[in-house]
């Protein structure tokens, strides 16, 4: 049995401009009040775990016990079956300058990956999530989502974030760049998660 989210504010821990936005539109139904972490001046906290779910409940457990609110994080990635799941729990270092992030420069460096390891197309992969919601009290829901699809290259729409343009998820012809938002958001890892995490502690 599940614990049930009862409040009525619910904090997002991510400082992902391009999540928190996507959760917001995923939440909207429920009437939740959400806030994000940047919001209450969290700090980031360090991804030292291998695995999506690690770092999931690193982020979750430190927000909820910072602000005494119940947190959802959201760990994500990307993995390519050609790279033996690289990036993985490491996309968004992928895209790290040292003065930020740069997701064309990361998906350029994934791309080059490809042609050196001289696997013959189609790149699948797929993109992973992990949700978390913990409770200021240590308890937690985990809820895994994934998107299966393919690289592709090059670069297609301008929609969305990250990775978005070189994704083209399964039982379609357009890449998650080229898709209308909301589109996205119903069929995307993190939307498969969400339903779970609906079903589990909001419904
Ligand atoms: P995290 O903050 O460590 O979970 O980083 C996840 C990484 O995966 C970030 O670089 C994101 O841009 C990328 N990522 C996760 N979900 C998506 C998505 O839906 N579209 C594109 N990139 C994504």
């Amino acid at each position: 049995m599940t614990r049930k989210f009862t409040g009525s504010t619910l904090l997002v821990a991510t400082h992902n401009a391009g999540k928190l936005e996507e959760i917001t539109d995923l939440l909207q139904p429920y009437g939740i009040e959400v806030v994000g972490a940047k919001q209450m001046n969290l700090p980031e906290p360090e991804e030292t775990g291998t695995t999506f779910v690690e770092n999931a409940r690193l982020k979750a457990h430190a927000a909820a016990q910072a602000t005494g609110l119940p947190a959802l994080s959201d760990d994500s990635g990307i993995a390519i079956d050609a790279l033996d799941g690289a990036p993985g729990v490491y996309t968004a270092d992928w895209a790290e300058t040292g003065s930020g992030r740069d997701f064309v420069m990361a998906m350029q460096k994934a791309h080059q990956a490809l042609l050196d390891s001289g696997a013959a197309e189609p790149w699948t992969a797929r993109f992973c999530c992990t949700l978390v919601l913990a409770w200021p009290d240590g308890h937690d829901e985990v809820f895994p989502g994934v998107m299966e699809g393919r690289v592709v290259w090059p670069m297609r729409g301008d929609q969305g974030h990250g990775y978005d343009p070189i994704f083209q998820p399964d039982g379609h012809d357009v890449t998650f760049a080229e898709m209308e938002r909301f589109a996205k958001n119903r069929i995307s890892h993190r939307a498969d998660a969400f339903t779970k995490l609906v079903q589990g502690c909001f419904a």
